[in-house]
């Protein structure tokens, strides 16, 4: 059976509801995965001409970039003369977001709303919607999820923060210690027969949580990946629940070591697709560990600090540009976070556009003192190292940088530390030590708080300060950023 034909089989497990048979988009995304790569690139052109047209003719912000810069949208043909252009920060549009707003949609487009993205800084980033760039939020969930195997009639859960949950669940709340119930699954269910889905709030505590999941026992679970690790730290090493199948991680990285840990202890695929509120779902990885990107929704550019294009094999910035959003059009958009470039066909048999595995976010360790990283690293290799039963003993961990460059180990526990544990994280810290040395500290706390975005830190450094909020005079003060 050949690539294109094992996901028709994939495909067929999703059946449309008779009120949607004869919508044929699903189909397309499909096609669209196993075009030529030449078909892929006229594609690609003629959808950057379009929107770089729209861009500059339709929003204050890139009529006057385009002027100072002496370009017209007839200098940028293909997505290489993007580099043309600056790239755009999040900063940019923290300050500029209004002047990138569309006055006036074109004919047959309609203005949907807003997303806010659940920056770390603290200040959310929102970008306006059109009615189809938010449609795809919707349409590409399945081939996400067909990608990964899922059987739409399962039971699935999301573990999220309390606002992302209840931006799609209506009216609903969900207190800690609580969960939501719906028939369906969320967005596909409004077109597929699916099984049931739940919600819970990512800061519930992690013992009730198991718990639900217990109770609930879904087959597939989404959520952050640190997540899935502190299932096992509050299920005394055990998967928590054998009702999964597979698991699906979202927003942050998942470093290979926690995907090796999280792969045997849950016996089970571990999944990731990369997503942007700002953008929509920009890229889902296969089963041979490649980023595709969803070129309906945007296009991808892995650059080099100078904005050139890196090398198949270095790793830079990951650069997006929206395709079909004209409600508010972002180009050569900066994520914050880096790739591996790469290029050429995929063990998988897709021909989408691919990128390697997702390698951070530079901003992260750009403004600490240098060995930063390499402290950070070798904790967390540490503790990743541990066998989950050696970590009863723990709830969840945090690594702190203070501004005298001095680390701490901050742990929330529910039994006394092991001196092994502690043995062990002192071995590790050795080597990256420094001289003269600096000692790592390891204590106990009460709690240990997420980001406002309810991403887990294990990581956090009184050097990162948002230097957003610092432009503006009387701002609240900064909020811990993530690593
Ligand atoms: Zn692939």
């Amino acid at each position: 059976m050949d690539a294109l034909e094992r996901e028709l089989k994939e495909h067929s497990r999703w059946r449309l509801k008779p009120e949607f048979a004869n919508f044929r988009a699903y189909d397309e995304l499909l096609k669209n995965e196993f075009l030529a790569p030449a078909e892929h690139q006229i594609r690609m052109a003629r959808a950057v001409q379009g929107i770089v047209a729209f861009a500059t003719a339709g929003t204050p912000y890139y009529a006057s970039l385009f002027k100072r810069l002496g370009l017209t949208c007839r200098h940028i043909e293909t997505p290489e003369d993007l580099a043309k252009l600056p790239t755009l920060t999040k900063h940019d549009l923290l300050e500029y977001s209004s002047q990138m707003a569309a006055p006036r949609l074109p004919p047959g487009e309609q203005l949907y709303g807003g997303t806010k993205s659940s920056g770390t800084t603290g200040r959310p980033v929102s970008v306006l919607h059109t009615f189809k760039s938010s449609a795809m939020f919707g349409l590409l969930r399945q081939r996400t999820a067909r990608w990964h195997g899922l059987h739409p009639m399962e039971a699935r859960i999301d573990v999220r923060p309390r606002l992302d949950l209840q931006a799609t669940r209506e009216g609903l709340q969900i207190g800690d210690g609580g969960y939501s119930v719906a028939s369906q699954w969320n967005h596909l269910g409004l077109h597929f027969h699916t099984g049931p889905e739940y919600g819970i709030a990512v800061s519930t505590p992690m013992e009730r949580q198991v718990e639900l999941l217990q109770q609930l026992r879904p087959a597939y679970a989404t959520t952050f990946p640190g997540v899935f690790e502190e299932w096992l730290l509050a299920n005394s090493g055990q998967k928590p629940v054998d009702s999964l199948k597979a698991i699906v991680g979202i927003g942050s990285q998942l470093t290979p070591s926690l995907r090796a840990r999280l792969e045997q202890y849950y016996g089970c695929p571990v999944h990731m697709s990369y997503g942007l509120n700002e953008i929509g779902k920009v890229a889902t990885r296969c089963a041979a560990g490649r980023y595709h990107v969803n070129s309906e929704l945007c296009l991808v550019q892995i650059t080099r600090g100078d904005g050139s294009a890196c090398a198949p094999g270095e790793v830079g910035h990951i650069l997006v540009t929206g395709l079909n959003n004209v409600a508010q059009p972002l180009i050569r958009y900066d994520t914050g976070d880096l790739a591996e470039a790469m290029d050429g066909p995929c063990p998988c048999g897709r021909t989408l556009p691919v990128f390697g595995d997702i390698a951070g976010r530079y901003r992260s360790y750009a403004d600490l003192p240098s060995g930063s990283r390499e402290r950070v690293r070798a904790i967390r290799n540490a503790i990743e190292r541990q066998a989950p039963e050696d970590l009863r003993f723990l709830r969840r961990y945090q690594l702190h940088q203070d501004l005298q460059n001095r680390f701490t180990l901050r742990l929330r526990i529910v039994s006394p530390i092991p001196g092994a544990f502690r043995q062990e994280m002192l071995r590790a810290w050795e080597p990256v030590m420094g001289s003269p040395p600096s000692p790592l500290a390891i204590t106990e706390v009460d709690e240990i708080a997420a980001a406002p975005s309810g991403k887990l830190i294990d990581f956090l450094s009184d050097f990162h300060t948002d230097w957003s909020l610092a432009l503006r005079p009387g701002a609240p003060a900064p909020a811990p950023s993530d690593a």
